[in-house]
């Protein structure tokens, strides 16, 4: 337990203990060190306020085009968290559930651009309500797998309602995968509700999330 120890400085320092009086936000965000990112392990809290260091990328991808069904090339995933998602593609299968991993990693030039074409197009506010901005993306961890389905295929609010939505809100946590951004935690996550996007913590750590109710952000705030 000693490693979090280290982590939850900078959550400490946020919520403004008499020590360190910086306040941490969008527009002045926490950046993590490598040895805070390699500490933080499957748990680390990546979000607006803490990012990755620049040019981070991440030691153990590994290639998920040959393991499943992929909507695009050169889709990578952290080794471990590859592993348990063809578990679950595998028992969706024998459930009648045929899912598409649509997003793994990406790289900060990337996400980069993901996020300025966002604000061009849908203005600031609105933007970063659906886009993260570069090195704030879980997708840049490895550890942020966006899963849709054969017959649904948009990244939309609808995809919860499908059968395969459905299953994945209910399932994800047996192979360690929380659902990241909830309907109900949009004001925690600043980010509205994505059915599709789901976050690798392991097995054990999403079971109990899953059962705390909370958010990420919440729930890493307060062990
Ligand atoms: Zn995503």
């Amino acid at each position: 337990m000693k490693h979090y120890l280290l982590f939850l400085l900078p959550l400490l320092a946020y919520t403004g203990s008499a020590k360190a009086q910086t306040v941490y936000s969008e527009k002045k965000p926490y950046i993590y060190t490598p040895q805070e990112v390699e500490q933080g392990g499957f748990m680390l809290l990546v979000n607006k306020v803490y990012r990755l260091p620049q040019g981070y990328v991440p030691r153990d991808l590994q290639y998920a085009n040959d393991r499943l069904l992929c909507a695009k090339e050169n889709t990578f995933l952290n080794a471990t968290a590859l592993d348990c998602l063809e578990q679950m593609f595998f028992d969706a299968k024998t459930s009648g559930i045929e899912l598409i991993f649509f997003d793994g990693w990406r790289e900060e030039a990337l996400q980069q651009r993901y996020y300025d074409n966002k604000i061009k197009e849908k203005g600031y506010n609105l933007a970063t309500t659906l886009v993260a901005p570069p090195r704030g993306s879980e997708h840049e961890l490895g550890l942020a797998a966006d899963i849709l389905s054969t017959v649904h295929q948009m990244r939309d609010g609808h995809f919860a309602l499908t059968s395969t939505g459905k299953w994945l809100i209910s399932n994800c946590w047996k192979y360690g995968f929380i659902l990241r951004y909830p309907q109900n935690k949009i004001e925690k996550t600043r980010f509205l509700f994505e059915p599709w996007h789901y976050r690798f913590v392991g097995v054990e750590e999403a079971k109990k999330i899953t059962q705390s109710g909370l958010c990420l952000d919440e729930y890493v705030e307060k062990r």
